[in-house]
């Protein structure tokens, strides 16, 4: 058998399949998901179940979205999970994640996430920010640190900027390429995401946020002056307490919330 091969099934590139295949991570990803009978848990990508055995374990049913028929199909048919387990075959990127949220509990979602759509996934799951209670993922160690990231650093950008915008992030485990089969060229991490409470998303128009993340951070070496100019003048930069010469990396998350909303009042 190639390296490919896990469990019998052959690793698909194009759906982003590297399977977990270290007992110590998984109890580590397992500890920190920390599930219980009376969780709401939605796991996306659970692939060969290396996360999903041992979660619904201790939770005795589970919620999985994923995209590969065949796998979806050897976990209904699993001789020990599958009664346990309410399966989506489909695609996380459309699936409508408050559809599971019932009157008594939020969601905890949970996964070891295709790596080639972790950004536009986790911007579709912050929608559902509202109906979350935590979210565990491991991503490319790279994306956690972009996620994580503050004013001045390198890996502060859009990313930084709309996951801090909607949840409090941090890294909880480091994953080296051995830990997954195949595995892949790149180190892994896990983050945690917590949903800030909806009165503290200030902004007026994500959408509008987003725009002015992804002008400010396009040209990240211009000041904002340059960088901003399709969006505001200089003196509007100035008139918001801003200095136009600072680069979109000096701007705090508050500061463009500010901007945002200030478009939003004033450009609309
Ligand atoms: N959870 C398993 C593990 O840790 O071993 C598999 C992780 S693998 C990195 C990613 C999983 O996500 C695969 O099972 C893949 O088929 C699935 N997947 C890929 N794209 C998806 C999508 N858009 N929606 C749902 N599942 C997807």
């Amino acid at each position: 058998m190639t390296d490919k091969v896990h469990l019998g099934h052959r690793a698909r590139k194009r759906f982003g399949q590297n399977f977990l295949n270290d007992d110590n991570i998984i109890d580590k990803i397992v500890t920190a998901i920390d599930p219980t009978p009376d969780d709401n848990l939605v796991e996306i990508g659970p692939g060969l179940g290396a996360i999903t055995e041992p979660v619904v374990e201790l939770s005795g049913k589970l919620t999985v979205v994923e995209l590969d028929r065949d796998l979806a199909e050897r976990l209904i048919a699993h001789p020990t999970m599958g009664s346990k387990l309410n399966v989506h075959q489909g695609d996380a990127m459309k699936f409508d994640f408050s559809s599971l949220v019932s009157e008594t509990a939020k969601l905890k979602i949970f996964g070891n996430l295709p790596y080639n759509v972790s950004t536009p996934l986790l911007f579709h799951l912050f929608e559902f920010a509202d109906h979350v209670e935590h979210m565990h993922f491991m991503l490319q160690k790279e994306v956690v640190n972009r996620m994580v990231a503050g004013p001045g650093s390198k890996a502060y950008g859009r990313l930084s900027v709309m996951t801090q915008y909607y949840c409090h992030a941090m890294p909880v485990i480091e994953v080296p390429p051995t830990c997954f089969k195949p595995a892949p060229k790149v180190d892994s991490a896990v983050v945690r995401l917590i949903p800030k409470e909806a009165s503290q998303r200030s902004a007026k128009s994500t959408k509008i946020l987003n725009t002015v993340c992804l002008e400010a951070f396009n040209q990240r070496r211009k000041t904002l002056r340059n960088s901003l100019s399709n969006l505001l003048t200089v003196e509007e930069i100035t008139q918001l307490g801003i200095d136009p010469s600072l680069r979109a990396e000096n701007i705090s998350l508050s500061q463009f919330i500010e901007i945002a909303n200030w478009i939003y009042d004033n450009k609309q």
